[in-house]
């Protein structure tokens, strides 16, 4: 049987290559100059930089690559009563990189909030269609914020003073000699601040007043100057902070004490070093119980205990000492009104603590679901990428925040006062927590450069984060329904076809620095995180994804690495090319959108077709000179004769029934099932993107078949493609993409017959068009 199908398809293929002869240079787009057919397949040698020592073409850390080393000893004292960050840190730097450095900069992320900060001024879109009242005030009517870093004085390590330059927010600190190649410095800063109330500007650490009892939760991050990162890939990545362009840090091991209210509960980044200073008995008593804990979480302040403590407004103070190893940040969070609990997990051999901080403002959703979510989080991630290195996570709630840091975060997810919720306060609260703990794997630990490429971090996190909420779906029956899915907002195809099928005047590749784009949502987290998702279920499949995807966060585990470096890495590990699929869903702004254009139904017939005693008389040919041929004769041509139908391709091809019984004996020829029905189908391609076709094919019976096509069938013909199926049945309807997972931004061309009705993109469409 393969035998013959093999003969009847060389056959065929003669014929195509007719055709092809006829039609090439002929091919009809309807797209504008420039987008030639094979330009989506070529390999993006002009796209990536030249792989070298430091970062192989595999993608993998090259022989050479280095990373530079930042070590803090960081003291730090709250000033509850004014809102006041005062500090003192010393800075050991280590130059890992080949070059001599003749000076070394310094982030200092809050000047984004000083009084003369030029982030306001770069604003060119005019008036708002809303502002929020706090936003409206701040802009319009008070003085603005006195936020930004006040550097008292910089040192080096004999305690002589440093000169410096302060641009914005990067202090370049001019060394009297270059740090050496190999060599590290040691020198000290000190500085104070005013934090800024999260909840008016939206700012990415600071605190909540809550009028009702007159304290203030903290969440505190970027509150001590930070070295920026040096590399082979920026040199400095000096880039300004101006507010969406995340961060770019090295690692390094952290010193921290921290001073606050001695009636403060606190938790931050590293290993606590005075538990037993800073416990009360009965906090110890409940620690070491949470620590064995692995099926709930065990209270360590209690909601009572936080609502008795709101009262106190302790004057004396407490130093809280941690020490954090091969982390790129430091966090921490601090109020009186914080509840506290801890739960284990078991990650790999080891254990880890989730851990949930929250005012009693958070509950009761928080008490009932937060710590749930951390070790959702902790568990689906490590399975597809690493052993979860880090000792705890801790989930904070913050009113309106969704930010990350190592080991701690601030998430959103209040209830009304009267203790209620709706759905949509409940989920997001779940999946912030997923995505916010999941950061730690991308960027913390996965450390890739935010300030310029935003979906490395928020893309991979997004995908990953889709993964852990349909697990905490499936193991969590009280939250979701055994039958039912959690309604995760991105990763899913159909989410992402209104901003991709939108107007491409606020559309930019996902190749785009965070700073300059328009959608920031749908372009470094939405849209990343579908394309990953197709990748993994459509394009890959989960095998060869999965496997790719965990070498990539193995092999830059504690490492920096670029967008090269994750391309090549699941091509390296799959045997995938996946240029195609890098050059159109990350570089353009091109959409998905592929249909079915017709279908030609075909007769066997012995006798040559219009085409080919045309190709037959340009070369003076007749049918002596060719091996025996079958034609296809197209029923509404002129080549179709009425005897054909209803009848077998060996009754009416003489040459086929010759070539069988040549070939094939009896007992084979008996086995045979020969198919009646012959169709070419054209599928059109309107969208930019090549994707795999995936096609459902029904036949009269009722029956249905399902086949996909590689996204290799575009490589010649961009425009429109054609196959030639057979069948023993009738076909009586075929549906392109018919479980919708390649985010198809037009669905009304995807079936023939055509339906009549609208798809949901001309809905959106039309809805945007009344708005
Ligand atoms: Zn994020």
């Amino acid at each position: 049987m393969n035998k013959v199908k093999y003969c009847i398809a060389s056959v065929l293929f003669l014929m195509g290559a007719v055709v092809m002869a006829q039609e090439e240079g002929d091919v009809k787009t309807e797209r504008e100059p420039g987008h030639y057919n094979q330009s989506r397949f070529k390999q993006l040698y002009e796209e990536f930089a030249t792989p070298n020592t430091y970062r192989s073409a595999s993608g993998a850390p090259g022989p050479d690559y280095y990373q530079q080393q930042a070590d803090y000893a960081i003291n730090v004292q709250l000033d509850d009563k004014n809102a006041k960050i005062n500090g003192e840190e010393t800075i050991t730097y280590h130059n890992n990189s080949p070059d001599d450095l003749e000076f070394l900069w310094v982030q200092l992320d809050q000047n984004v909030r000083a009084k003369d900060s030029k982030s306001p001024l770069r604003d060119g879109n005019g008036v708002n269609i809303a502002y929020t009242a706090g936003n409206f005030a701040e802009t319009f009517i008070s003085e603005p914020f006195d936020g930004g870093f006040n550097i008292e004085w910089v040192k080096d390590a004999s305690g002589k003073p440093l000169s410096y330059t302060i641009n914005q927010t990067m202090m370049r600190v001019n060394i009297p000699q270059p740090l050496k190649s190999g060599e590290k410095l040691s020198f000290s800063v000190k500085w104070w601040y005013n934090i800024p109330d999260h909840t008016v500007n939206r700012a990415r650490s600071g605190y909540e007043y809550f009028e009702k009892d007159g304290n203030r939760a903290y969440v505190i991050a970027q509150f001590f100057p930070r070295m920026a990162v040096y590399s082979d890939v920026e040199g400095w990545q000096n880039h300004q902070f101006w507010g969406s362009g995340e961060f770019a840090l090295p690692f390094g091991n952290y010193d921290v004490s921290i001073t606050v209210p001695a009636d403060h509960v606190l938790d931050g980044t590293g290993v606590l070093q005075n538990r037993e200073e800073v416990f009360s008995k009965e906090m110890m008593k409940r620690y070491k119980q949470a620590v064995k804990s692995y099926d709930k979480p065990v209270i360590i302040v209690n909601q009572q205990e936080a609502e008795a403590a709101e009262k106190g407004f302790a004057t004396d103070t407490k130093t809280w000492k941690f020490k954090a190893t091969n982390v790129r940040d430091y966090a921490f969070a601090t109020s009186r009104k914080f509840i506290w609990e801890m739960q284990a997990v078991k990650i790999g051999s080891k254990d880890v603590m989730a851990v949930s901080l929250y005012p009693k403002e958070g509950n009761p959703l928080w008490e009932e679901l937060s710590t749930r979510a951390v070790v959702q989080t902790l568990k689906t991630y490590s399975e597809h990428t690493f052993d979860y290195p880090y000792h705890k996570a801790i989930s904070v709630h913050a009113k309106n925040q969704g930010m990350e840091y190592p080991m701690i975060c601030w998430n959103y997810g209040r209830p009304n006062e009267d203790g209620t919720y709706s759905d949509r306060t409940k989920f997001g609260m779940i999946s912030v927590i997923i995505h916010e703990v999941g950061h730690n794997f991308f960027p913390m630990i996965v450390n890739s450069d935010e300030r310029q490429w935003g979906w490395m971090d928020e893309g991979l996190d997004t995908f990953m984060q889709y993964l852990a909420e349909q697990d905490f779906g499936t193991n969590n029956p009280s939250v979701i329904a055994p039958n039912e899915k959690y309604p995760s907002r991105r990763g899913n195809p159909a989410d992402i076809v209104p901003y991709m099928g939108g107007d491409q005047k606020y559309i930019s590749p996902i190749m785009s620095n965070p700073e300059n784009v328009y959608q920031l949502g749908p372009n470094a987290y939405g849209k990343p995180a579908t394309a990953l998702n197709i990748l993994r279920e459509t394009v890959m499949g989960k095998e060869l994804f999965d496997h790719a995807f965990k070498t990539y966060a193995q092999r830059w585990m504690f490492k920096h690495p670029t967008p090269e470096d994750f391309f090549r890495t699941m091509e390296d590990a799959s045997a995938v090319d996946l240029d195609w699929f890098w050059r159109s869903w990350f570089y353009t702004t091109d959409y998905v959108d592929i249909g079915v254009k017709g279908v030609k139904k075909y007769y066997v017939s012995s006798k040559p077709t219009k085409e080919m005693e045309k190709y037959m008389a340009d070369r003076n040919l007749t049918e002596a000179d060719l091996p025996p041929l079958v034609y296809l004769a197209e029923e509404e041509s002129e080549d179709f004769m009425p005897e054909l139908k209803g009848k077998s391709p060996t009754e009416t091809s003489q040459n086929l029934k010759e070539f069988m019984m040549d070939n094939m004996t009896e007992a084979e020829r008996s086995q045979v099932k020969e198919p009646k029905y012959f169709y070419e189908i054209t599928f059109d391609k309107p969208g930019g993107i090549p994707m795999p076709l995936i096609v459902e094919y029904t036949y009269a019976d009722g029956t249905k078949e399902n086949v996909t096509y590689p996204p290799e069938i575009w490589r010649k013909n961009d425009a429109e493609v054609k196959r030639v199926i057979s069948s023993q049945k009738e076909l009586v309807g075929i549906v392109v993409d018919p479980k919708l997972e390649t985010a198809d931004v037009d669905t009304t061309n995807n079936s023939w017959p055509k339906k009549e009705e609208k798809s949901d993109f001309d809905k959106f469409k039309e809805n945007i068009k009344g708005k």
